[in-house]
């Protein structure tokens, strides 16, 4: 084994990726899988979810899908119980689930729609890293990586409930790393900018906006002229998973393109 295959060489571990049927989530169960982990791919979307199990199985790695919603917490429990009966560990949580929710004001957001922001993308955070630890303890330590955004850093003039959970979520995994290095398990948030996925195609559709031009306008805004690629944050939590991360934790890994650099 060379320097770079042993830096990020995950071969003997479990990686738990929580909505991975598509974009970022997918990407980072392909990038894991390839670097030899076992991959355990949870969400809602059955479909696309088993097809993508189906795909890193055709090639060669261990994959397996399981319906779940991350805000059900006996669900969530049963899951995290399941994937180590079937792979024998845990060692990952990638905490990758999220939704937009509404793009209005904060006056107009009602408490049902500002709640189901919150009960996804901060709940289903805390209910999955709840349920993994003990695995992960029992596998001897691991790692956890939370999806912030670089809207859990900065603010702007839109999606208020997104912008409240993803600062949540960048200040759990820092108590989460403190709370549980000592057990060897450590934890980080990932910060990605804008990254072109079906999340942000269906936002563009939602406000009648053509996915295309919206892209081209929002890439004027990010200092390297471009829109990222699931490839760009999969990349990055490859490195805190993997040994190349081994005294990482606590820690922002920031990919946007330099756009919170101003
Ligand atoms: P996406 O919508 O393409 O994928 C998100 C996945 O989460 C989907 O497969 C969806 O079905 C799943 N999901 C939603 N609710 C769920 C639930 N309750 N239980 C289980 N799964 C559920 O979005 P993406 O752009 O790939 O985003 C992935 C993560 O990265 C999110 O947390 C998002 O907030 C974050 N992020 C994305 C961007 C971006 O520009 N795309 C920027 C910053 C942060």
């Amino acid at each position: 084994m060379n320097l770079i295959e042993e830096l990020f060489d995950m071969r003997g571990k479990v990686a738990a990726i929580t909505g991975a049927a598509r974009g970022i989530g997918a990407q980072t169960a392909r990038t894991l899988a390839a670097a030899g982990a076992s991959v355990a791919i949870l969400d809602v979307l059955s479909k696309e979810g088993e097809a993508l199990a189906g795909e890193i199985t055709a090639q060669g790695a261990k994959a397996a899908f399981w319906a779940l919603d991350v805000t059900r917490e006996a669900d969530v429990k049963r899951v995290f119980g399941e994937i180590v009966g079937r792979f024998g560990q845990l060692d990952v949580l990638v905490n990758n689930a999220g939704i937009d929710g509404p793009n209005v004001p904060t006056h107009e957001l009602t408490l049902e729609q500002w709640q189901r922001v919150q009960d996804v993308n901060v709940n289903g955070v805390f209910l999955c890293t709840r349920h993994a630890i003990p695995h992960i303890e029992a596998a001897g330590g691991g790692s956890i990586v939370n999806l912030s955004s670089m809207y859990g850093i900065v603010g702007g003039p839109d999606v208020p409930a997104y912008h409240a959970s993803k600062a949540a979520v960048r200040m759990m995994a820092k108590v989460d790393a403190m709370l549980y290095a000592a057990k060897n398990i450590r934890a980080n948030s990932v910060h990605p900018g804008y990254i072109r996925t079906p999340m942000l195609e269906e936002a563009f559709r939602r406000m009648g906006q053509d996915p295309d031009q919206a892209f081209d306008y929002m890439q004027t805004a990010v200092p390297l002229g471009k829109i990222g690629i699931p490839r760009d944050i999969a990349a990055g939590i490859l490195y805190l998973v993997s040994p190349a991360g081994r005294y990482v934790t606590g820690a922002e890994l920031v990919i946007d393109g330099g756009y919170t650099a101003r």
